[in-house]
C-alpha cells in the first residue's frame, strides 16, 4: 500500500469533543441525577482546560487533526468550535445529543443528524463531511441516513485494518475503522460512579505510549493506517498531552508518515478505489 506522496503509512489524530454530554448520557443510563455537578465538571474540563492545550500542541507540531463534535456541545461552546475550525482542523458530525443511534427510531436518528448539522454549520467554514457515531454504536439505518444527509465517510466500525468503501444504493461512502486499543477512553475513562462502568482503573500513560508506539511501528511496517480516537477531557491532561507529543515526535522522526485529517484519508481512498 502506497499512501499520498509515497508515504509508508497514514495516521489520523482524532478527538471527540463530548464535553459534559457523554457523562450526562452515562448518568441517565444508570438512573442517577443527570445534573450531578461534579460529574458534569469532568466533561467541562474538555473544552475549558484540555482543548487549548491540545490545539497548542497540534499547532507546534504542524499537524491537522479531526474533531467530532455533538451539536449540543457546539451550541454550548461555539467559540471552541470556531477556534478548532480556525486552526484548519477538520470538524466532523458526532450526533446532536450524543444518544446511542441504536437506541433511536429512524425518525429520531434523522432528526439527530439534522440538528447536528444545524448546530455546526453556522460555526465552520465547510459543512462537515465525516461522521463518528455517538457511543460507538450504529443502527441498521445509520449508513443510509448518513448517505442521505450527504456525508462522505464514517469512522465508527472496527472490522478492518484499512479504510474501505461502503455502497449504499448508488452512493459510495468510505468507512475509516478504528480499534479499542487506539481509544484513550478504554484506558483512562474513570469516575467513582457508576461503578460497574467506570471503575476499571486509571492506566499508566507510559504503558499506553508503549501500546500506541508499538502499534504505530507495526502499522508502518505493514503500510497500513492508524486511527487514534481520543477525547480532549481524557487526553488533554498535562501528562497525557505530553505523551501524545512524544508519540507525534516519534512518528515524525521514524520516517515517511502521512499525518492528516480523516477527510483527506477518505478522499484519497475513494480516488484510489475509483
Ligand atoms: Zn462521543
Amino acid at each position: 500500500m502506497e499512501w499520498k506522496d509515497g508515504a509508508k503509512c497514514a495516521v489520523c489524530l482524532t478527538f471527540d469533543l463530548d464535553a459534559e454530554i457523554s457523562w450526562r448520557n452515562i448518568l441517565e443510563r444508570n438512573k442517577i441525577d443527570r445534573d450531578n455537578p461534579v460529574v458534569l465538571s469532568l466533561g467541562e474540563y474538555g473544552p475549558k482546560a484540555a482543548l487549548p492545550r491540545i490545539l497548542r500542541l497540534l499547532e507546534k507540531h504542524e499537524v491537522k487533526a479531526g474533531f467530532y463534535i455533538p451539536g449540543e456541545v457546539a451550541e454550548r461552546y461555539p467559540e471552541s468550535v470556531k477556534e478548532i475550525d480556525g486552526f484548519g482542523h477538520e470538524i466532523g458530525h458526532h450526533g446532536y445529543s450524543h444518544r446511542n443511534p441504536a437506541s433511536l427510531t429512524v425518525k429520531e436518528e434523522r432528526e439527530e443528524l439534522e440538528k447536528g448539522f444545524a448546530a455546526l454549520e453556522p460555526l465552520v467554514e465547510e459543512r462537515p463531511q465525516g461522521y463518528r457515531a455517538p457511543a460507538a454504536d450504529m443502527s441498521e439505518s445509520t449508513y443510509s441516513l448518513l448517505a442521505e444527509s450527504g456525508l462522505m465517510y464514517d469512522s465508527t466500525m472496527m472490522g478492518a485494518d484499512l479504510p474501505y468503501v461502503v455502497e449504499i444504493g448508488e452512493q459510495k461512502m468510505v468507512e475509516l475503522p478504528f480499534k479499542w486499543i487506539l481509544d484513550d477512553w478504554a484506558f483512562f475513562g474513570f469516575n467513582y460512579f457508576p461503578p460497574l462502568e467506570y471503575q476499571s482503573g486509571i492506566d499508566s500513560h507510559r504503558k499506553v505510549y508503549e501500546i500506541w508506539a508499538d502499534e504505530f511501528e507495526a502499522v508502518y511496517d505493514e503500510g497500513l493506517y492508524m486511527m487514534l480516537v481520543m477525547h480532549p477531557q481524557i487526553m488533554g491532561v498535562p501528562s497525557r498531552a505530553k505523551m501524545l507529543e512524544n508519540l507525534i515526535t516519534k512518528m515524525k522522526t521514524d520516517g515517511d508518515v502521512w499525518i492528516t485529517t480523516p477527510l483527506e484519508v477518505a478522499q484519497f481512498w475513494l480516488e484510489q478505489e475509483g
